[in-house]
């Protein structure tokens, strides 16, 4: 024995009698929290921080000067259910069988056997906590506490899948409920609960948060607006002097700055990863009902960026340096990833299709994307778009427009109109507006995304090129007699 190996041996020693084996210098140091809250129909040009000069939203513009703000970030669907069974399992959702949005009728949901960031968490130690909207699948065996979590307070789909909601033709829709775990707490929820919703959401978390402070935590807040129709408390009405969208987006602010606040006062802040996203674009028929894509092209629904592209803001004092700005691609099928290399967490033993992006959130020079590609799909199968480094492929698809028509008023949408894309090719550094269409003259670039878009289609399938999937796993199924 070396004298330094014997003098490091007698100092761990010498820790040990004074502190004794349970001291922290004996046991593995606690991993960190992790809070995701996901709006709803957010667009990219919503936030201070992303440029909006009519919407004010203070406490994440400090979340991202805290931390870092991605710029080229995506939803993987630009719709709801499609972009949560994305967020959660790590996988673009056309593998685990789930598109669209999910209503009342539907009779699956997402496989309660595909692996979800909570269940990974779950099986870490961690308690596991969801408050707001679920959208992946509202029959019992497909809930959230099924899925890993230990507790859920919300809907279990869209708040515009209502009786109330001004689009709605009578009879369409049964009674909206309300869950707290597998309990219904208000079957039959009024126009005067949706104004509460937000508020009820964020208390839940402050109290989940104070609950599990001795704990390794995740939080996940999946707020229900700023979906339409759009609800806040009647004493925010008129605060923002942007509208009622305005005021929605000021109260989801306040809900992250309570929740920031929360984790201060429990001295979690430096232990705890924060991250904030959005589930699409936003819903531009709704006009000024609707959040802005700022300077992108289109909205939800759609595979142009207006749709797909989101806000991205990721805080961990400590691990993430202070005001960064990520300008390469990601998608939030690297969340789940994402948090299993920070928290030690082994990988889901099905395949999966996002790559950590701890290398770019940590700050490491010359950290890239972890991608040669990510793909979008839509409308059941569909490859309409990949993008590949500054590059972005469209394929020719049918999508859905406003045109010229004047923006929509009161609640109420305007009609979308069919459009025609053709094979287009955009350099998105330059042109992130997709306004100019580079294919003619970029003959090179062409050939190698379409050997792209052939490898997502030899495993994922895609219908408009009548491609079956080989890679795609089954969404959970109830049969049609089971109860609703
Ligand atoms: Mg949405």
């Amino acid at each position: 024995m070396s004298p330094r190996t014997w003098l490091l041996g007698f100092v761990h020693a010498l820790l040990l009698a004074v502190h004794g084996p349970s001291s922290s210098l004996a046991s593995p140091p606690r991993p960190p929290n992790v809070v995701l809250i996901f709006c709803d129909d957010l667009g990219y040009g919503d936030l201070g921080c992303y440029g909006s000069k009519t919407l004010k939203t203070p406490h994440l513009d400090r979340l991202a000067k805290q931390g870092v703000r991605f710029t080229d970030f995506y939803a993987a669907q630009a719709v709801c259910s499609a972009s949560r069974a994305a967020l959660l399992t790590g996988c673009y959702p056309n593998r685990v069988g789930i598109s669209g949005a999910l209503d009342h009728r539907a009779r699956h949901g997402l496989h309660p056997d595909e692996d979800t960031i909570a269940d990974r968490l779950k099986s870490r130690g961690y308690a596991t906590g969801m408050v707001g909207k679920w959208h992946l699948g509202h029959l019992p065996r497909f809930l959230p506490t099924r899925q890993g979590f230990d507790e859920w307070f919300g809907l279990p789909y869209s708040n515009d899948m209502w009786p109330f909601h001004p689009e709605a033709k009578p009879g369409t829709y049964p009674p909206l409920p309300l869950f707290d775990g597998e309990r219904l707490v208000d079957e039959d929820v009024r126009p005067e609960d949706q104004q509460t919703l937000t508020t009820r959401y964020t208390e839940r978390a402050v109290e989940f948060i104070a609950r599990h402070r001795e704990q390794p935590f995740f939080l996940y807040v999946a707020h229900s607006m700023p979906h339409v129709p759009l609800y806040v408390l009647p004493r925010h009405q008129g605060r923002s002097k942007a509208g009622l969208y305005g005021d929605v987006l000021a109260e989801i602010d306040d809900s992250v700055g309570r929740i920031v606040a929360a984790l201060d006062r429990h001295r979690l802040t430096d232990s705890t990863l924060v991250i904030f996203a959005s589930d699409n674009g936003p819903w531009l028929s709704y006009g000024e009902h609707a959040g802005s894509s700022g300077p992108l092209r289109e909205g939800k629904g759609t595979a142009w960026e207006g749709g797909v592209r989101v806000p991205f803001i990721a805080r961990w004092p400590g691990r993430i340096p202070a005001g960064q700005t990520c300008r390469e691609p990601a998608m939030t099928i690297d969340v789940l990833p994402t948090v299993c290399e920070f928290t030690s967490t082994p990988a889901p033993p099905s395949p999966i299709d996002g790559l950590s992006l701890a290398p770019l959130l940590t700050g490491t020079p010359g950290a890239q994307s972890p991608h040669v590609a990510l793909w979008f799909y839509y409308n059941q199968n569909e490859l309409q778009a990949l993008r590949s480094g500054p590059w972005k492929l469209i394929l020719p698809h049918t999508y859905r427009t406003l045109g010229n028509q004047a923006l929509a008023k009161g609640g109420l949408p305007a009609r979308y109109q069919q459009a025609q894309a053709g094979l287009e090719l955009y350099r998105l550094d330059a042109d992130p507006g997709e306004t100019t269409d580079l294919a003619s003259s970029h003959p090179q670039v062409l050939q190698q995304l379409l050997a792209l878009a052939e490898q997502a289609r030899g495993d994922l399938g895609d219908a408009l090129t009548k491609r079956a999937p080989s890679g795609a796993r089954e969404p959970g199924r109830e049969p049609p007699s089971a109860t609703p």
